[in-house]
């Protein structure tokens, strides 16, 4: 939806500056169809003139810059900067990352800070955002929160949760890890992503 409705926003509004003078009863119309239009026509605007006002209209470049703007949090700062800017200081820790993070073993948390924390550990840098990315798809395409597709799965035999028919969606996250956390193969994928990590040479990635 948002896809949609971005190339009229954008040409309208082509930058930082257009937008800190948008009329909001201009701006909503444009954006309503992706719900909550009122409050997000004046996020977007005050989003704009922080850009305007401390950054001469332009997208910082630093997490800890990008979390001061209105509407900006932690996984919407590494999205943009490891997806726009090629920057890459996070992982985007979103609700299919939370999810696959947990089945395939390579977290047993459910805060998204020590989720990406611990992701961070064992992905290389420079794979950051395409690995936040891969999960993502991977997320939407085959291991759906309610009922994942573990036959068609590629990481079937490296995933602890495979043999489960059915896994607890991690929009409510439990306090206790999934079942296949307490066996004894939990760890084998994020042990097969260490050896991985291992043999990449480390780069900067920025
Ligand atoms: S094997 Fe199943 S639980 Fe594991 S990543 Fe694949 S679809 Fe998800």
């Amino acid at each position: 939806m948002i896809n949609t409705l971005t190339p009229a926003l954008f040409e309208k509004y082509p930058d930082a500056h257009a937008l800190a003078q948008a009329n909001p009863a201009e701006l909503e119309p444009m954006i309503f169809k992706s719900g909550f239009f009122r409050q997000k026509a004046k996020s977007l605007i005050a989003m704009a003139q922080a850009l305007v006002e401390r950054h001469g209209g332009e997208v910082p470049r630093t997490l800890d810059e990008l979390v001061q703007v209105r509407g900006v949090g932690r996984k919407t700062a590494n999205v943009v900067l490891g997806n726009a800017l090629d920057v890459h200081e996070g992982i985007v820790v979103d609700t299919h990352v939370t999810r696959l993070a947990q089945r395939l073993g390579l977290t047993t948390n459910s805060d998204p800070v020590k989720i990406e924390q611990d992701l961070m550990e064992i992905v290389p840098r420079d794979q950051w955002t395409s690995f936040a990315n891969r999960l993502i798809w991977h997320g939407r395409r085959v291991c759906h929160a309610k009922k994942p597709d573990h036959d068609h799965c590629i990481l079937a035999p490296l995933c602890p949760s495979a043999t489960l028919v059915q896994l607890p969606s991690t929009r409510r996250p439990s306090k206790r890890p999934p079942k296949a956390a307490e066996g004894t193969k939990i760890g084998k994928a994020a042990k097969a992503v260490k050896k991985v990590v291992k043999k990449a040479k480390p780069r900067s990635g920025r």
